[in-house]
């Protein structure tokens, strides 16, 4: 796969600029340009914000369309997706975090006022460790009921000592240095 895609940067490279020869770090740029762009095509969540794929689609805005999960927890389980690629949290611009986030409790309110169910989750899984599957953020909406038995096997643990401080430094400091100028 890298080969090939590694040929086909040289043969596009090539056309492009109708010269033989490249020098190796032009093939670098070109190669990031076609895995960006591969995984773009592939991806199966960019497909159905684009309209190519179906897709049980329950509301759309610019920057999100929100579907249901044709593998649902529950009836009525909703996934919502930012329409720009980003693969975790992490690379959801900035710019779509509102639309996507009003498109969540858009479908949120109307999955909990047509379905009925006593509660209702939100979340979403990053990075394959977490359970990630398809590898582009989205959000999960599913509808709960009581004794429905669905639940994360949880082994809560204890900080000991200063370990809570410790931990909440560390986390501060990265905020702090990262966002140093976007403080209140
Ligand atoms: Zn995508």
């Amino acid at each position: 796969m890298a080969k090939s895609r590694r040929e086909l940067g040289v043969a596009l490279s090539n056309q492009l600029l109708s010269v033989d020869f490249l020098p190796d770090f032009w093939y670098i740029f070109v190669e990031i340009f076609l895995l960006i762009t591969t995984s773009m095509i592939d991806c199966t969540f960019c497909s159905i914000a684009r309209g190519e794929s179906s897709a049980e689609i329950l509301y759309q805005n610019e920057h999100a369309v929100a579907i249901l999960d044709i593998n649902p927890i529950h009836c009525g389980h909703v996934l919502v997706l930012p329409r720009q690629h980003a693969e975790t949290f992490l690379e959801v611009p900035e710019t779509e975090l509102g639309g996507l986030i009003r498109a969540t409790q858009i479908v949120s309110r109307a999955v909990v006022n047509s379905l009925n169910p006593p509660g209702f989750n939100i979340f979403s899984n990053n990075g394959k460790a977490a359970g990630q599957s398809v590898f582009h953020f989205h959000f999960h909406i599913t509808p709960r009921y009581a004794d429905d038995n669905i639940r994360f096997i949880l082994q809560l643990k204890k900080y000991s000592g200063d370990e809570m401080a410790a931990y909440a430094e560390r986390i501060r400091q990265k905020i702090n240095s990262d966002h140093i100028h976007t403080k209140p």
